[in-house]
């Protein structure tokens, strides 16, 4: 048996980083930047005010009371020559440009106005309510490394700085089957005796999406060598190619029968619980992702190798979901020759720290008990219980969706 961190390095080994091109801003989010990021200007470019008030001289309201004459107003958008002098004011609007001579601006609650004069309630310090330009971004600053994978704030981000069409690594484009005889497509109303619905295929599509693949839909293949060759063979042009099902000790595992003589493909047995059974390899072109058919092995070896391994071709520099340190509610009692994930949620907070409970039956097939955990609880090789209020590792891959776990659900 493989380790699940030997397994992966031959798998992300296998994978190289993909082209890249570049992309409307429109089109970013999800993407990986494939070049730094260097500002060409100052964000804000110029000194502006952060208040709707009045422009003025530190000076003159250095203590209170003192009435100012304006000389007119500014907006956003619009500049003037106009100088604040000594006793002087200008009504400015938030985001408008500073005045020359003017250092501070007094926020309008601040005041009282008649329209020509203008009476501060308050002693106002230097530099009050002024951006200085340059006060989010300086000119020729690195804004983003290489590598980063592009949120909508690094799209804002993007756009302040004026770089609409980002250098990104191209998307991999993915074939991806499920492989089963019992399986009918999830727009059956009946099944036939001994059929279930194909759950894989449309969690895969939608993981795939997520980890930001390009598709191509290869359908359900039933158990018969023939139709997963031609399968195959569609597939083969792509980046790679993802199955489920047929990679075990079935006597009509498919995969099996038709890559395990393929010297190109290797049948791993990982010491990982779920997902166990694992094939990996290269068929024409394309890398072969051979995943287990059990849904929850699905998911586990989903996020334990395919998205990682896509994230990588894509450039990303964080390709592992972060970890952290949980409480567990109950004792863990797992197989001590595997690291186990188990499928948790958040209930609450015990002292400040994460405290989970599982969310259901972890059975390979018990799909519904994954899709209410927030994260596996990563349960080492070598350890066969964790007893309640013991430290867990979790890894998120979702958070919870609402603020009730902070007090317990
Ligand atoms: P296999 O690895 O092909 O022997 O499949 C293992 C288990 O997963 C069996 O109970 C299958 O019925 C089930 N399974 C395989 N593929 C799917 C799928 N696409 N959707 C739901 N269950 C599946
Ligand atoms: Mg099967």
């Amino acid at each position: 048996m493989k380790t699940l961190e030997s397994a992966r390095s031959e798998v992300l080994a296998a994978v190289g980083v993909l082209e890249s091109e570049s992309v409307s801003i429109g089109e970013a989010r999800g993407r990986v930047l494939a070049s730094d990021v260097i500002a060409g200007e100052d964000v804000p470019p110029f000194p502006n005010s952060a208040m709707d008030g009045f422009a003025v001289r530190a000076v003159d309201v250095a203590s209170p009371g003192a009435t100012l004459e304006v000389l007119g107003d500014l907006q956003a958008g619009s500049t003037t020559e106009v100088v604040v002098g000594t006793g002087e004011a200008i009504k400015i609007m938030t985001g408008a440009p500073m005045p020359k001579g003017a250092d501070t601006v007094v926020k309008v609650e601040d005041t009282i106005t008649d329209g020509s004069k203008v009476e501060i309630g308050i002693a106002v310090e230097p530099g009050t309510s002024v951006r200085p330009a340059g006060g989010d971004v300086i000119r020729d600053q690195l804004v983003f490394e290489k590598g980063t994978r592009l949120t909508p704030m690094h799209i804002g981000v993007l756009a302040t700085i004026g770089v609409a069409n980002p250098e990104v690594f191209r998307r991999p484009r993915v074939a991806y089957m499920s492989t089963g005889d019992e399986l009918a497509p999830v727009e059956t109303t009946h099944l036939g005796p001994g059929g279930i619905r194909d759950s894989n295929r449309p969690m895969l599509k939608a993981l795939l999406e997520e980890a930001g693949a390009e598709l191509i839909d290869l359908g359900i293949v039933s158990d018969d060598p023939d139709l997963l060759r031609s399968a195959l063979d569609r597939g083969s042009r792509s980046d790679l190619i993802v199955s489920t099902g047929g990679v075990s000790m079935g006597d009509y595992d498919v995969t099996k029968l038709v890559l395990e003589g393929d010297a190109g493909v290797g049948f791993w047995k990982i010491a990982i619980q779920p997902a166990k059974p694992f094939a990996f390899g290269r068929v024409g072109d394309a890398v072969f992702f051979g995943l287990p058919g059990n849904p929850v092995s699905v998911l586990v070896s989903f996020e334990q190798f395919l998205r990682p391994a896509l994230l990588r071709m894509q450039g990303a520099r964080a390709i592992l979901r972060p970890q952290m340190v949980a409480v567990t509610a109950e004792d863990l009692d797992t197989d001590p020759e595997k690291t186990v994930f188990v499928r948790v949620v958040v209930e609450g907070l015990a002292e400040g720290v994460p405290k989970v409970k599982k969310s259901g039956g972890q059975s390979s097939n018990v799909l519904s008990a994954a899709a209410a955990a927030d994260a596996f609880a990563v349960v080492p090789r070598g350890v066969a219980t964790i007893e309640r209020g013991g430290p867990v590792t979790i890894e998120m891959f979702k958070w919870p969706e609402t603020r009730e776990w902070l007090d317990g659900r």
